[in-house]
């Protein structure tokens, strides 16, 4: 975000404001995470806010601070409308897209005329903000959240609350500060949100600590569907509804199961399709390492997109289907599959 622009917002909440901030469905830890710090930071600074996300978030997210405050659109459409409706500025964190708050939230946001101020981190951002404070170099949505604070000049309003939701939005969008985007400066961030009361310890578990046995034995069904496809350095893993329902599939049980499959020697690109009988779609999630782009090859060929190394998409094909298409695809990609030595 220019000079200028930056001036015009910082004037714009120099005022008390409506303030709505919208994360997107299926929210992960940096969604919660980037909009409760957020959301602790504007009410500080004399803002009436709420936050609204599509759907409900996993149970290993229930304990962040404001969580429990949160206005969840699916559940009541006609309260989530009208508390949009009202609003003069919508923050849009951690999503670039309508399409991402899904069918039933979507409309509303494109109905409304509040001033939009995006806050994220990813790729090709659509062209609904007036205000964009967008870094796809970023770690995370939480660390533009803390990024924009400090451009603020307000970094000493950070206490304990929006320590701790920043702080548990960096730690799951960098896999526990091992992906790329982990800077010296995300580092930098995390050390003055420890410094300002997150407890990391405490946060690691309250977020990792929590496996069902349903859940390890999903992740064992997952790894026993894993097929490797040497040639193209590929595995990728199925799981239907009906293995889903099979062992109770709870929202969040199969955060990470994609990484398994990456985590194979001599595989480059991993996939994960994931059967969703009741949105009749297939849910799919990309992950590389190196310069393979998981962003193009979401946004060509599944409705998706997301970074160079994670992205998402979906399929309206029946599953086998939808494998059989990105198998299909693997053979005109064939150079970009290789290993670089
Ligand atoms: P995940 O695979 O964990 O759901 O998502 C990986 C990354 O891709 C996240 O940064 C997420 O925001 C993005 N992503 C996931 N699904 C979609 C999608 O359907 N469309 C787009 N544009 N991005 C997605
Ligand atoms: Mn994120």
């Amino acid at each position: 975000m220019n000079e200028v622009d930056f001036r015009q917002l910082q004037q714009a909440l120099s005022e008390p404001k409506n303030s709505v901030i919208v994360t997107h469905r299926n929210p992960d830890g940096d969604a919660y995470g980037s909009s409760l710090g957020l959301y602790w930071f504007l009410r500080k600074t004399g803002h009436e806010v709420t936050v609204v996300s599509p759907n409900d978030c996993p149970e290993f997210l229930k304990w962040l601070p404001g969580e429990d405050q949160i206005a969840i659109f699916e559940a009541d459409p006609e309260k989530g409308k009208e508390i949009l409706r009202k609003a003069d500025m919508v923050f849009t964190l951690d999503f670039n897209a309508f399409h991402r708050l899904g069918e039933v939230m979507k409309p509303i946001m494109e109905e409304i005329k509040p001033v939009y101020v995006m806050i994220d981190h990813h790729q090709q951002p659509d062209d609904f903000a007036h205000f964009s404070f967008v870094d796809p170099s970023m770690s995370s949505t939480s660390e533009m959240v803390y990024k924009f604070i400090d451009r603020l000049s307000m970094s000493e309003l950070i206490d304990k609350d929006i320590a701790s939701c920043l702080y548990a939005g960096i730690l799951t969008d960098t896999g526990s500060f091992r992906f790329p985007a982990t800077t010296s400066a995300t580092h930098r961030v995390v050390a003055d949100l420890l410094d300002k009361g997150a407890n990391n310890s405490d946060i690691y578990n309250r977020i990792h600590d929590v496996n069902t046995y349903n859940r390890m034995q999903l992740l064992g069904r997952a790894l026993d569907n894993m097929v490797v496809l040497e040639r193209f350095h590929t595995a990728y893993i199925t799981l239907s509804q009906n293995e889903l329902n099979r062992y109770k599939f709870q929202r969040g049980d199969t955060e990470g199961f994609v990484n398994y499959a990456l985590s194979l020697k001599n595989v480059m690109f991993a996939v994960i399709f994931i059967e969703d009988k009741k949105q009749k779609i297939i849910k799919i999630s990309f992950r590389s390492v190196g310069e393979f782009s998981v962003n193009e090859f979401a946004r060509n060929n599944f409705n998706g997109g997301g970074h160079i190394n994670a992205a998402g998409g979906r399929s309206d094909l029946t599953l086998k289907d939808t494998v059989k298409k990105f198998v299909d695809i693997l053979p005109t990609l064939s150079n970009d599959l290789t290993l670089s030595s």
